[in-house]
């Protein structure tokens, strides 16, 4: 390992008081949000180590959220797979079906407490919608979901949970009517309305502070992960108190940085990032942004984001909404360039083929961004002897998936009035039986 590498690991202290992580972050914002973003700051500067903030985010974490979340040991497939042993950390057991929620909280009870009455969020896949709206029930505060008219269509079920939960779902019909520009019109709004509104951002992107406070937020995945793993490594007689890998999916990295960044000074543990190769890395239908990337602005920080010559945003492609976004968190581009993450990158055939795989082999029904990060590990523990380990981020479940996976298998997925007193198609693999 390069020395440059190991002095920054070992001192690493990311990012700088401006937000920077090395030439990646800092905020870029229009004048008239500068005092939002300051105001944002302060608060969370006073409350991000106080007694009593932390307390109450345990408090929910535990009671609302319902962590900490376990982490499986994955016998059977890292069996088939012949290799490393591959476990679980079981996000997807969460209160609302993924990681998200980590964040929503702590941002949430920032909003209380700066005395903002009127949530905002951005939404894809609407995951972080659902859990924005969810919170502002149980906090009484009022709920706007900016969701793409594109997603709202493919998304119906979470356009209705978060309705049920009391938020206002807008459409938002501008550019690619995706997750981009559902973010557009969020800060649209937040300028308008900075007086009373507090503006939820769903992943580590976003203008400084964002993308350290969800960091941190986030960062409760992986402090669990550096407790639980000794326990369970010295059940299966694998080698050393940590695993070998830890493997996350990639959208914009919110629950890719909430694991790697307490280990980030295990230098003998690789982190990998996986993001969504779509139809392949050189098909230019992908959402691949580490990879395929360049340097640039985008959502008030500089990262990797997927641009032409003219520095215009290109289309992006992925299976699983939550993955497809043409930008990733700053800090990811930095632990990138320093060498302490690799981004590799999996297509939608192989996310499927892994969700598929789970489903049957594990009984779990992972999200399709989370198949990813599945899919990686299924690969790389063949390579990898028995007594290794790899620890995947299984951020979130499948139940918002069944509708996509079951139209892409054509298999008739609820039984229509028409098909009723007839059996339901199953799924197109085998069932294998144990011995
Ligand atoms: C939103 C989402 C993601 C992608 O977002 P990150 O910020 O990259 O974590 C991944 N998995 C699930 C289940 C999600 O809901």
């Amino acid at each position: 390992m390069p020395n440059l590498q190991r002095t920054l690991m070992n001192s690493y202290q990311q990012p700088d008081a401006s937000g920077h992580f090395g030439p990646y972050g800092g905020s870029f914002v229009s004048e008239t949000l500068t005092h939002a973003i300051q105001e944002l700051r302060e608060a969370y500067a006073r409350y991000q180590n106080d007694p009593e903030f932390l307390a109450e985010f345990h408090y929910e974490l535990k009671h609302f959220v319902g962590r900490p979340s376990p982490i499986y040991h994955a016998a059977r497939t890292s069996r088939e797979m012949g290799g490393a042993q591959i476990y679980l950390k079981r996000e997807d057991l969460n209160h609302t079906g993924a990681h998200k929620i980590n964040n929503v909280i702590g941002q949430a009870m920032l909003a209380k407490r700066m005395g903002k009455p009127r949530v905002i969020a951005e939404t894809g896949a609407g995951q972080h919608g659902v859990a924005t709206a969810t919170i502002c029930a149980r906090y009484g505060l009022e709920c706007v979901v900016y969701m793409g008219a594109e997603d709202v269509k493919r998304q119906s079920p979470n356009v209705y949970r978060m309705k049920l939960l009391g938020a206002t779902v807008v459409p938002v019909e501008s550019g690619s009517k995706t997750l981009k520009d559902a973010l557009n019109d969020a800060m649209r709004d937040w300028v308008a309305n900075v007086d009373n509104t507090f503006y939820i951002i769903g992943t580590v992107a976003g203008p400084h502070p964002y993308p350290m406070m969800v960091r941190d937020f986030q960062s409760v995945i992986g402090k669990e992960c550096i407790e639980q793993m000794p326990a369970m490594l010295t059940k299966q007689k694998v080698l050393g108190q940590q695993p070998d890998a830890v493997i996350a999916c990639v959208g914009g990295g919110s629950n890719a940085m909430g694991i790697f960044h307490p280990y980030i000074p295990f230098a003998k543990t690789r982190l990998i990032g996986v993001e969504a190769a779509g139809e392949g890395l050189e098909s230019g239908k992908h959402s691949a942004s580490l990879q395929k990337g360049s340097a640039g602005v985008l959502h008030g920080n500089r990262t990797f984001i997927l641009q032409d010559d003219n520095g215009q945003i290109t289309e992006t492609h992925s299976i699983s909404a939550g993955l497809d976004y043409p930008g990733v968190g700053p800090e990811h581009a930095w632990l990138q360039e320093i060498g302490r993450a690799e981004y590799v990158g999996i297509t939608d055939k192989e996310a499927l083929d892994a969700f598929h795989y789970l489903c049957r082999t594990e009984g779990i029904i992972p999200a399709l961004e989370s198949s990813h990060a599945v899919a990686y590990a299924m690969k790389l523990a063949k390579t990898m002897r028995p007594d290794q380990s790899i620890l995947v981020n299984l951020s979130g479940r499948g139940d918002k998936d069944i509708g996509t996976v079951a139209d892409l298998s054509g298999a008739d997925f609820y039984c229509r009035p028409s098909c009723q007193g007839q059996s339901v198609k199953g799924g197109e693999q085998p069932i294998k039986v144990v011995k």
